[in-house]
């Protein structure tokens, strides 16, 4: 298969007044051409702030990309300058956020704020724009597209206007779509339309996504694989199967446990106790260390290695790791 983005050793600070927020701390993935990979967690666990860094948009200052690597295709994006990046924005790397409205300008009519990015990367005439700009508007399911090209945003409702944005996102035809938190404003049947809509653009277009949510509902329909993060890091990752039903952190079985099932109704849901660790001086083990009811002595002090349990498959945890296993079963006899 084909990587389209390879991310290794990411790390991102940001300078405050109290100190330095260690808030990705060495992140390793890799995206396949045409896949969709999820990145859930809990706010603040890094994954926004991974996704920007994947575009530049880190303000530095306060934030740095402080090491790693970013590849996308042949590009190292670390390395790329400004201006470098801003031919890529939009163009080959589109991002999607959560609120739609602050995506739209609400003083231009649809029709210019689609027709407009694609004027500003391609040499194309303004009854090709247009042409592409209708083609856009079927492609995310807008009727009466040639009329609608005409109104402003506050014309549509939201569910429409998050439709405008991906089509906007993709009419110059992008290799790579980050999606942070998509639906999460919309109610839930037309968060269930727009993530038809996502899989039915991959079919159409072949684009790559990476889809950040916290909503294991949404990974559960549209992944097909997941990383799972947890205080800067990410401590599971495997195919959507793998995390769904062989999950082995404790902390993705919580966030699982914690998830309404539709096959078990009327079950008690168990959220995870306690809060993640401060970031501003992470802990040197795992940090999950202090709301794991297996935490280990060992946890606390070291880090857990990477465990595989398939190519696809790695753990975080010390759970993996042979030794532990047998110190935990002389404990228990
Ligand atoms: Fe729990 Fe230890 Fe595994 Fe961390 S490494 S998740 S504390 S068992
Ligand atoms: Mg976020």
């Amino acid at each position: 298969m084909e990587k389209i983005l390879e991310v290794k050793d990411l790390h991102v600070t940001f300078r405050t007044y109290g100190g330095t927020v260690k808030a990705v701390r060495g992140v390793d993935f890799h995206l396949n051409k045409g896949e969709t990979l999820a990145i859930v967690g809990e706010s603040g666990c890094g994954k926004s702030v991974t996704s920007n860094a994947i575009m530049r948009l880190i303000p530095d200052p306060p934030g740095k990309i402080s090491n790693g690597s970013i590849r996308f295709k042949d590009k190292e994006i670390t390395r790329l300058s400004e201006k470098q990046m801003r031919a890529i924005r939009g163009v080959d790397i589109s991002m999607i956020f959560q609120d739609p409205m602050t995506a739209l300008n609400p003083t231009l009519t649809i029709g210019t704020q689609l027709m407009e990015g694609l004027q500003q990367h391609r040499k194309i005439t303004p009854t090709q724009a247009k042409a592409k700009a209708l083609n856009m508007m079927e492609l995310v399911g807008i009727p009466n597209a040639e009329e609608r090209l005409k109104q402003y945003p506050h014309q549509f409702s939201g569910g429409m206007r998050q439709r405008i944005v991906i089509a906007m996102a993709l009419i110059c035809e992008p290799e790579l779509l980050i999606a942070d938190e998509p639906t999460t404003a919309l109610d839930v049947t037309i968060q269930a339309q727009i993530l038809e809509l996502f899989e039915r653009i991959q079919d159409a277009t072949g684009v790559s996504i990476i889809l950040i949510t916290h909503d294991l509902g949404v990974v559960a329909k549209i992944a097909d694989r997941v990383a799972v993060m947890y205080a800067g890091k990410i401590i599971e990752v495997g195919d959507k199967r793998e995390i769904f039903y062989e999950s082995q952190h404790p902390y993705t079985k919580g966030l699982l446990n914690s998830v309404p099932r539709l096959d078990l109704q009327g079950e008690k849901l168990t959220p995870i106790d306690g809060t993640p660790p401060d970031l501003f001086s992470p802990p040197q083990g795992c940090p999950f260390t202090a709301r794991c009811p297996f935490a280990m002595e060992v946890c606390d002090k070291v880090y857990p290695v990477t465990t595989a349990r398939s190519t696809s498959h790695k753990v975080d945890c010390w759970l993996q790791d042979e030794r532990a296993k047998q110190l935990l079963a002389t404990a228990e006899k």
